[in-house]
């Protein structure tokens, strides 16, 4: 039996979820911060952004945060001293899912999910998560920035 996931449209066996292989990734980065973490920043907002979690607003500035991270090699410290922090997930005051989802988010058509994340290594694991950042930004390029 095999399910497909409502949102991110990912095809995983039905004893398996989008939910539970974001929770393996957690669990992989918060026991190896330097190596599995290292993509820490990467992993929850596209987890967040294919799961329509964040409200309309928070979604556009995570991708936008994304793209800096991914195209401009931004870091997640600089990020923070940029006074993004609000995204920071040590630093949730307000809620960021609370109001207008995006509604155009039906129409994206996602090319690779957390089901192509293959948890084998850190060299493995960072670089899939880097090209699935990436290729969230081609598939929501026709959005508004
Ligand atoms: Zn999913």
């Amino acid at each position: 039996m095999i399910q497909k996931c409502p949102q991110c449209g990912a095809v995983l066996p039905a004893d398996d979820s989008c939910q539970h292989r974001f929770d393996q990734c957690m669990a992989l980065e918060f026991e190896n911060p330097t190596v599995f973490g290292a993509v820490h920043h990467l992993t929850v907002a596209c987890y967040m952004l294919q799961h329509n979690g964040y409200s309309r607003d928070v979604w556009l500035e995570a991708r936008n945060m994304v793209a800096q991270f991914v195209h401009d090699g931004v870091m997640p410290a600089e990020m923070r001293r940029r006074g993004r922090s609000r995204l920071d997930s040590g630093h949730r005051t307000w809620s960021m899912s609370k109001g207008a989802k995006l509604a155009e988010f039906a129409a994206i058509v996602w090319s690779r999910t957390i089901a192509d994340i293959r948890l084998d290594n850190p060299e493995i694991y960072c670089h899939d998560v880097t090209q699935w950042a990436m290729s969230i930004l081609s598939d929501t390029e026709w959005l508004p920035k």
